[in-house]
């Protein structure tokens, strides 16, 4: 009887996987094609104010609308770009469509901060600044309103080039923003030696809140001790009331997660920025928190 439970799920293991395999196999063989083919989209995330709730930025988030496999999330095919050349046309795109995008929603009467995820290839790659540069001037865009997401671990990959990367970067006005912060190491001597302006907590604590009360003491800690290098602090992944109000009790000065909004396509960012009580350019003042 055990035996035979483990033959069946045995063949079920094997044609999920088999599956899944074939799928990968099919996206690698298109995923190299899917810029050319125009097949990227960027979802907007809204990032409000803990404040107000007013609508302050966005994070700009990679979509693959697969024509047979429908829309695809960046974890599903961005690994197997990372690895490539490749990778630095995807984010130059990602990168150019962030500010577009940027620029039509100023034309709208609505000067939000984009956050724009970098890749470690981006990161270490000394083009990165005079693209973006370049970028701000073509859409007229002020540096301050966009934001580089990077993460410790790409940091840690190259910590030298990354380090001239983002100071480049800082030269140039950019803000830049420690992704899923408190996830690795949180080597805090890269918060003292490199121009990071924002961190963003990550949402395992956001998650644990409810469970563990010593990861709203952690989020509190790490917001004082943000606060005290004048760091901006976003928390991510909200998802309920109760991690809501739990979180603006710490001070941090901006909320993104589920609740607030899920990534969605720009007409339904636009809809969602149209609706907001507040008329055009009442949010305050634009990008700067
Ligand atoms: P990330 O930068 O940490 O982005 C946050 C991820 O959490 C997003 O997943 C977002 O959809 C998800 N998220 C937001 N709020 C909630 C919530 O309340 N609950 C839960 N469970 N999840 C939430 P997504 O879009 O699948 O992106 C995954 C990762 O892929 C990103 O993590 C980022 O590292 C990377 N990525 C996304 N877009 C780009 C891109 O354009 N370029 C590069 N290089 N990486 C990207
Ligand atoms: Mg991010
Ligand atoms: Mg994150
Ligand atoms: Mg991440």
């Amino acid at each position: 009887e055990a035996k035979d439970n483990g033959r069946h799920t045995y063949a079920i293991f094997s044609t999920a996987a088999r599956h899944l395999l074939k799928q990968r196999l099919e996206l690698r063989q298109d995923v190299f094609s899917a810029l050319e083919r125009r097949q990227f989209v960027l979802f907007y995330q809204p990032q409000v104010s803990a404040v107000n709730g007013a609508v302050v930025g966005a994070e700009a988030l990679l979509r693959w609308e697969h024509p047979r496999l429908g829309l695809l999330a960046p974890d599903l095919f961005l690994p197997m770009l990372e690895g490539s050349p490749a990778i630095t046309a995807v984010g130059a795109w990602v990168c150019e469509e962030a500010c577009r995008q940027a620029r039509e929603w100023e034309l709208l009467g609505y000067r939000l901060r984009m956050a724009v995820n970098v890749s470690p290839r981006q990161l270490t790659d000394e083009n990165l600044p005079p693209l973006l540069k370049n970028l701000v001037n073509r859409y007229d865009l002020d540096p301050e309103c966009i934001k580089l997401e990077v993460t410790e671990s790409m940091l840690m990959q190259d910590i030298d080039k990354a380090a001239a990367v983002l100071r480049s970067l800082q030269r140039d006005g950019f803000r830049i923003a420690l992704d899923d912060f408190g996830t690795g190491y949180s080597n805090l001597s890269y918060l003292r030696t490199l121009p990071i302006t924002a961190i963003k907590i990550d949402r395992s604590f956001v998650r644990e809140i409810e469970q563990d009360r010593r990861c709203l003491d952690i989020v509190n800690g790490v917001i004082a001790f943000a606060k005290s290098l004048k760091l901006d602090v976003i928390c991510e992944g909200i998802e309920t009331e109760l991690q809501k109000e739990a979180i603006r009790s710490t001070g941090c000065d901006v909320l993104q997660g589920y609740l607030i909004g899920k990534p969605m396509r720009s007409d339904d960012f636009r809809a969602l920025l149209l609706a907001q009580t507040a008329a055009p350019n009442q949010a305050g003042p634009g990008c700067k928190p």
